[in-house]
């Protein structure tokens, strides 16, 4: 298994440096002291392949990334559509998702 998500940085999903390298990190806009990471979804679900950004520091904000928007594009293009496209399993799928990276 080599490759999966291998300098693939988490902030601006630019290949070659790492979330904690990227010079593009943007503070949470929620907490304010985390960092928004970006993620693809890999769960075998409809969502499978989206991405959508979330919170280094764990305060459960995340939101959907429109595809074909990258996360260092300007956010004001971010698409947020989280409450009319997701379903609460989704969302726990998801959550439970961030809780194995983060650890
Ligand atoms: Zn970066
Ligand atoms: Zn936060």
């Amino acid at each position: 298994m080599t490759g999966r998500k291998a300098g693939v940085c988490h902030s601006c999903r630019s290949k070659g440096h790492f979330f904690a390298e990227c010079s593009n990190k943007r503070h949470c806009p929620w907490c304010k002291h985390g960092f928004v990471k970006c993620f693809e979804v890999e769960r075998e679900t409809k969502k499978k392949g989206k991405l959508f950004n979330c919170c280094s520091a764990k305060c459960r904000y995340w939101e959907w990334v429109d595809k074909g928007e990258s996360c260092s594009k300007s956010s004001s293009t971010v698409t947020v559509n989280l409450n009319n496209s997701t379903t609460t399993e989704e969302l726990q799928q998801i959550n439970r998702t961030f809780q194995s990276w983060f650890g």
